[in-house]
C-alpha cells in the first residue's frame, strides 16, 4: 500500500502544530526539507524546528536533506527523533560510509537524485537503503513538476523488482493530483506533497484525496 507524506516547507510555520494535526489522519510520514542554503537554497528547518515538530506528532518524521556534508547532521537529527533521514547522492563522494553512518546512529536511511543525476548512480546501493527518492524539480526550486521524471520512477520500479528489494520509492517535488496519479502508475509508493497539500483551501481535504491516489500503490 503506497503511503502519503506531507512536506511541512509549505506549511504556516507559525501555525505548524496545527497544520501537522490537519494531514496527521492521511499522512503517513511528515517529510522536513533541510536546506543549507549551499547544496540548495534557501536556508530553511533545521535540528530545532524538527525537534518541536516531534512534539506534536507520532508520525514517521523524514529528514529530507538537501545539504553538503549530510552526515554532519545525522547525530543531533537521530537525537531529535527524525526516523528516516535522506541524503543527496551529489551532496557526497562516496554513499556507502553515509549510509552506514546514518544507520549507526539509529535511523532508516534513504537516497535522493537530483533531476539532472543518472538513476543508475543508485543502482549499487538500492540493497543497502529503505527508501530512494526521485526529485522531481530541482532542489529548492518552487518549480512545476518535471514529466520527464516518470520514465526514471518507472526504471527504478523495474529494478527494484529485478533485484526483489523493497525500498520504498518516492517523489519529491510539485507533485499535484493529477501528477501523483502518474507517479503512482510509474511505481512510486511513497507521494509528497507540499503547496498541493499546504496550499490548498481545505488542507485536510486536500491530504484526503492525495493518500485515495497514493493507496492504489
Ligand atoms: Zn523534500
Amino acid at each position: 500500500m503506497g503511503k502519503l507524506s506531507a512536506s511541512i516547507l509549505s506549511a504556516d510555520l507559525a501555525d505548524l502544530a496545527d497544520q501537522v494535526k490537519l494531514v496527521e489522519p492521511y499522512a503517513d510520514l511528515i517529510h522536513i526539507d533541510v536546506m543549507d542554503g549551499r547544496f540548495a537554497p534557501p536556508l530553511t528547518i533545521g535540528p530545532v524546528v524538527v525537534a518541536s515538530v516531534r512534539r506534536h506528532t507520532a508520525r514517521t518524521l523524514h529528514a529530507h536533506l538537501m545539504v553538503e556534508a549530510p552526515e554532519a547532521l545525522f547525530d543531533e537529527l537521530a537525537e531529535t527523533g527524525v526516523d528516516l533521514v535522506t541524503f543527496h547522492m551529489e551532496a557526497v563522494a562516496d554513499p556507502e560510509p553515509v549510509i552506514r553512518k546514518a544507520r549507526g546512529a539509529g535511523m532508516r536511511v534513504g537516497v535522493a537524485l537530483s533531476p539532472e543525476t543518472p538513476i543508475e548512480t543508485v543502482f549499487a546501493h538500492l540493497g543497502d537503503v529503505d527508501d530512494v527518492l526521485v526529485m522531481t524539480t530541482r532542489p529548492g526550486k518552487a518549480e512545476s513538476f518535471m514529466p520527464e521524471s516518470l520514465p526514471r520512477v518507472r526504471a527504478l520500479r523495474t529494478e527494484l523488482e529485478r533485484r526483489g528489494l523493497d525500498a520504498d520509492l518516492e517523489v519529491d517535488g510539485g507533485v499535484r493530483l493529477d501528477d501523483a496519479r502518474r507517479c503512482v502508475e510509474a511505481g512510486a509508493n511513497v507521494l509528497v506533497a507540499a503547496s498541493a497539500i499546504f496550499g490548498a483551501e481545505d488542507v485536510a481535504g486536500a491530504a484526503r484525496d492525495l493518500k485515495a491516489i497514493a493507496e492504489a500503490a
